[in-house]
């Protein structure tokens, strides 16, 4: 099988082998966001959610604005450029 065979076009980082790093370090990006700047638990996961199931999603990353999703999803005041997800705050 070939390598491109590989790629997991519907993972998030976290659930990519080769990428457990860079899943750590947006893990603790999203952990030293001050409260009130990063989202919740509750809505975070919802919003990955929602990019699991997007077209638009490939390898961790939103094609339409080129994002690790799990580093969008991490702020309250972002949302979707597709308007999946709403920013729970301006
Ligand atoms: S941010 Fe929006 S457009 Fe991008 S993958 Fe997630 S749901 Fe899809």
């Amino acid at each position: 099988m070939a390598a491109a065979d590989n790629v997991c076009r519907k993972c998030l980082l976290r659930e990519m082998a080769e990428a457990v790093d860079l899943a750590a370090a947006v893990k603790e990006y999203r952990e030293r966001l001050p409260e009130g700047v990063r989202t919740p638990e509750e809505p975070f996961e919802q919003r990955l959610a929602r990019c699991k199931a997007c077209t638009e999603l490939s390898s961790a990353t939103c094609m339409q604005c080129g994002c690790y999703v799990e580093i969008r999803a991490a702020r309250v005041d972002v949302d979707c450029p597709m308007g999946y997800w709403p920013a729970l705050q301006n």
